[in-house]
């Protein structure tokens, strides 16, 4: 899609540290990593976000990251890894053509939980649960 830049990528028209292609997905690396191996790993289809992108799709993005998160391991050796994804601005997405963020981790390292987990109301989490379900 003109105007995106993960596209851009994609089609080799602008610059990227690529680490992984195949038919339907690549990895690269982030331009603000957060961690050393941070890698950004998004499907050869533009697509915005997790509501858009299907489920076969999101299977082969998934497939390639768990490639990718075999061969960050065995280059990086790090402690443990978090898959990330943001859909919607408000969930912190930036780049609006879907990623999964590929973050290694270090025992010490600075990231953190964004959220402070704490008990919730059973009788609520069970009413929610029902309206999900509900839908299903
Ligand atoms: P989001 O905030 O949408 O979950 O993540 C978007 C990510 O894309 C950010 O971590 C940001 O650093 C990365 N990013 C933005 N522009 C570029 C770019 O031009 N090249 C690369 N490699 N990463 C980018
Ligand atoms: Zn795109």
């Amino acid at each position: 899609m003109s105007g995106c830049i993960f596209c851009a990528i994609i089609a080799k028209d602008a610059p990227s540290w690529t680490v992984y292609e195949d038919e339907h997905a690549i990895a690269f690396m982030d331009i603000n990593p957060a961690t050393d191996g941070h890698v950004l790993v998004v499907p050869r289809r533009h697509v915005k976000d997790l509501w858009e992108i299907g489920e076969r799709d999101a299977g082969q993005v998934m497939e390639a990251s768990v490639r990718v998160a075999a061969m960050i391991k065995r280059a990086l050796e790090p402690d443990g890894m978090n898959i990330l994804h943001a859909t919607g601005a408000v969930a912190f997405q930036t780049v609006f053509h879907f990623h999964l963020h590929l973050v290694p981790r270090t025992r010490g390292d600075s990231i953190k939980l964004p959220w402070i987990p704490r008990p919730g109301e059973p009788s609520r989490i069970a009413a929610v649960a029902e309206r999900i379900t509900a839908t299903g």
